[in-house]
């Protein structure tokens, strides 16, 4: 049997969501771009979808857009700046990959990048205040760091954004790539202001392969690859309707049962924090405005030779950030721009919860760790 810590890197597909995708890919099997009976049955289903998917969100239907996953949706926001005239980025070094991956490119078609510091996690919006000038045009920082789970300040950020924007009286994009935070922090896009944010249905027990864009004002982004004009020109490519649907039964799932499967999570990520630490580990998660659906610690062994002992006693964590390819060393470099020593950042080892982890195998998981600790 295996105890399952690596809800960061993916979760496994409900069977709510399974049953939703299965049951639309029988009922709904027709193009919804074909304009025969059968293609319109499919575009009111997805327009019935979007529409559902958007009241979870709390947001306007024609603010969201279906993608292939958060990584696409990163790929339209930040490829779209290609039309752009070259400016500013001003983001951070604790980025995923899928956004941070975009930083060559766009430096070679002339856009700066500038970095703002995050010390502990954080990015502090006084810093932005100061680095905010007339030359950024976008501010990209996300909302739940996916290393340690520190929340951004978004909402103070997104006001600092405002009031440069009249200041320079021109437009600043703000994105947010919000992938750890669906379903799992009081996510209020109107209320935060971001422009853009990007989401993913694997992280909430919906399928792989699955995603959401967020655009405030959609006529402001020119997407650069709009082929058949699906998502009104934002991402083209025929509509994935089942993993749509199960992506939106996912999120529907995770918001009725937030409540009450939160509570656990918080009690099982206290149990492995306060043993961890009794045991002598570092916690690196900070301990305030953290989601407590992910922990990051440092122990005496090498992340890798320490997630495999316990892969071997039957627990999935992670060395990292599994959703990285766990790649050796790029959760490292994210770990050392928060301040984290090096050494203990190639030590580090990411405990990931979700609403069905259950409070026996966090203490099963502790007791591993103690025996690791006296066999080391
Ligand atoms: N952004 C963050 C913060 C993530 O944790 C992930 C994880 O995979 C991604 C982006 C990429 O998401 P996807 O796998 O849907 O492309």
């Amino acid at each position: 049997m295996t105890r399952y810590f690596d809800n960061a890197a993916t979760t496994y597909l409900s069977d709510r969501a399974l049953d939703e995708y299965i049951r639309t890919a029988r009922e709904y099997s027709a193009n919804p771009s074909s304009i025969h009976r059968d293609g319109q049955k499919a575009k009111d289903k997805l327009e019935r979808t979007r529409e559902e998917s958007a009241e979870l969100l709390g947001i306007d239907p024609r603010s969201l857009f279906f993608t292939s996953g958060a990584t696409e949706s990163i790929s339209i926001f930040f490829s779209s700046l290609l039309w752009l005239e070259p400016g500013i980025i001003l983001t951070d070094k604790i980025e995923h990959e899928a956004v941070s991956s975009y930083w060559p490119i766009l430096e070679r078609y002339g856009w700066r990048i500038d970095y703002l510091k995050a010390k502990g996690g954080f990015i502090n919006p006084e810093d932005v205040k100061a680095k905010l000038s007339k030359d950024v045009k976008v501010v990209s920082v996300m909302n739940t760091n996916n290393v340690v789970g520190a929340i951004e300040p978004i909402k103070e950020i997104n006001e600092i954004i405002r009031e440069k924007e009249r200041e320079y009286n021109h437009r600043i994009s703000f994105f947010s790539d919000s992938v750890q935070a669906l379903g799992k922090t009081d996510l209020d896009l109107t209320l935060s202001g971001v422009d853009a944010a990007s989401f993913s249905a694997h992280k909430i027990n919906g399928p792989r392969g699955i995603g959401m864009l967020y655009l405030r004002n959609p006529e402001r982004l020119r997407s650069i690859a709009p082929a058949g004009g699906q998502e009104r020109g934002k991402r083209g490519g025929t509509e994935n309707l089942p993993g749509i649907a199960a992506m939106k039964e996912a999120l529907k799932e995770w918001i009725e049962n937030r409540e009450e499967s939160e509570e656990e999570i918080k009690a099982c990520n206290k149990l492995i924090r306060d043993g961890a630490e009794a045991l002598g580990y570092r916690i690196i998660s900070p301990s305030v405005n953290t989601t407590p659906y992910i922990l990051s610690l440092s122990q005496s062994l090498p992340s890798e030779v320490f997630t495999r002992i316990m892969a071997d006693k039957g627990f999935c964590i992670s060395s990292g950030s599994a959703c990285s390819n766990n790649a050796k060393g790029k959760s490292e470099g994210i770990l050392e721009a928060m301040g984290v020593r090096a050494d203990e950042a190639r030590r580090a080892i990411r405990v990931s919860f979700s609403k069905d982890t259950k409070k026996e195998d966090a203490i099963e998981l502790l007791k591993a760790f103690e025996e690791v600790k006296k066999n080391v």
